[in-house]
């Protein structure tokens, strides 16, 4: 059997295959930082070089920041679907680099209590995820003599740096990159040994305001009791937000929003969640979003609105008993299914104003926003690369959602008109992000699998 030849090649040839992902560990590819800029450059090509070696017609792209890498194998006209594989090859900065505890760009292999693992920046966001699927087609082309199929990479530079030349370039080689289905590998397991699928991703709207009361700060002796007092106003509507059952009050709110299908909700029951340990790892005990909802629905498929900083008045050292002229807040959402960020920002404006008493006036200043992702799961691609990480890893691989937000899988959307999946083999406690960052030796490797097995059902 061709797979098992696959799987075996992938086993003998790990040690190889640690020792190409140090190398491209040991490039300080910090994308935010004008000083490693040429290092970035040397990532993008020093992948070049390994997607040529493997049989690709591979190029770093200029863009106004840091190269885009772009590989295609395979015959257009080929049958079987065309896959594009994406990644990331920049990295996070390292700092504090004091509490790392040997340099973030030597990579080292390490025992750890909870098996080897590869310690370095980026080991695991996301340059040993993006190599995972680089070694299975290593693998695979070493078995067949042919790379798998109808093949595009794209690895990007400037994912840790609020990616600026990804939408351009996507719009000027829509073409080129336009494919059947995006695999994005920069994601986790859903526990240490439970693979997963991402098909819900929320999305976030950010909003700031100020209510305006009188012209200046007056003193509380003098005005109080007569004067209206902006802080009072604002926490008065913010309070007001959500209702004593954790639901969002304010007008058209929930449009958009949809109910899970059944046979996600029983997946997700059967996920090993430990809310009271969710909960409890951060000193609470009891869920404070909608009361008819678990936690794992709170976080991955409803909305939200939160309060994530106010201000006004004196908040010095000592006491001043000043009645303000304003009050400032900021207040994000997390969106799910359809809603639509514009139409959600206009309507808590529009609420927001018609709760405002006499003498008041409010003034909005918008932040980002980005529409929830939900993946195409009836896709055949989502069936069989859940039964091929379920045959890898030997428990069930889940489709799950993500509270955050990860902008990318939107934009193969929105400018290729292409679904994505996102799939990946991080760990929660890989700190990404932070000092002392690794990537399980164990994940790497069944990571390789994983993708040799998703690719043999896939093409
Ligand atoms: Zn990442």
């Amino acid at each position: 059997m061709t797979l098992d030849a696959v799987l075996n090649r992938i086993d003998e040839d790990l040690p190889q295959a640690l020792d190409r992902l140090m190398a491209l560990l040991r490039i300080p590819s910090i994308s935010t930082d004008p000083a490693n800029k040429a290092d970035c450059a040397r990532a993008a090509d020093w992948l070049v070089d390994e997607l040529r070696g493997l049989g690709f017609e591979a190029s770093a792209r200029a863009t106004p920041g840091h190269p885009m890498v772009v590989g295609h194998c395979g015959d257009a006209a080929g049958s079987g679907p065309h896959l594009l594989f994406y990644g990331h090859y920049d990295v996070q900065p390292v700092d504090p680099l004091s509490l790392w505890d040997r340099d973030p760009f030597d990579p080292e292999i390490q025992e750890t209590p909870k098996g080897r693992v590869i310690r370095a920046r980026g080991a695991s966001d996301d340059k040993g995820q993006l190599m995972t699927f680089l070694e299975a087609c290593r693998a695979w082309k070493a078995v067949h003599g042919t790379l798998p199929g109808r093949l595009t990479i794209f690895f990007e530079g400037e994912e840790e740096s609020g990616s600026p030349s990804l939408i351009p370039f996507m719009q000027e080689n829509a073409d080129e990159l336009r494919a059947d289905i995006a695999l994005i590998c920069d994601t986790g397991l859903f526990e240490d040994t439970a693979p997963a699928i991402v098909t819900m991703l929320r999305g976030l709207l950010g909003e700031e305001l100020t209510i305006h009361g009188p012209v200046k700060d007056l003193h509380s002796g003098m005005y109080g009791g007569a004067a209206i007092n902006p802080i009072r106003v604002l926490s008065r509507i913010l309070g007001n937000m959500h209702d004593d059952q954790g639901r969002i009050v304010i007008p058209n709110f929930y449009d958009g929003v949809t109910e899970l299908p059944d046979a996600i909700r029983q997946q997700w029951q059967s996920l090993a969640f430990d809310h009271a340990k969710f909960l409890g790892d951060v000193g609470l005990s009891v869920p404070a979003g909608e009361q008819d909802r678990t936690p794992l629905e709170m976080i991955w498929s409803r909305p939200t609105a939160e309060i994530n900083g106010i201000w006004g008045g004196y908040t010095g050292d000592g006491f001043k008993t000043v009645l303000p002229s304003a009050a400032h807040a900021k207040v994000s959402f997390r969106l799910v299914g359809e809603q639509d960020p514009f139409a959600i920002r206009e309507n808590f404006r529009a609420w927001v104003q018609s709760q405002l008493p006499a003498d008041c006036t409010v003034e909005f200043h918008g932040h980002g926003n980005s529409p929830a992702g939900v993946m195409a799961i009836d896709d055949p691609a989502f069936d069989a690369a859940r039964a091929a990480l379920t045959e890898e890893w030997g428990r069930a691989a889940a489709y799950v959602g993500c509270g955050g937000s990860i902008p990318i899988a939107g934009y193969f959307k929105t400018y290729l008109g292409m679904d994505a999946m996102l799939l990946g083999f991080g760990r929660d406690d890989d700190q990404i992000h932070s000092p002392n960052e690794k990537y399980d030796l164990q994940c790497f490797h069944k990571g390789i699998r994983s993708w040799a097995r998703i690719l043999e059902k896939l093409v």
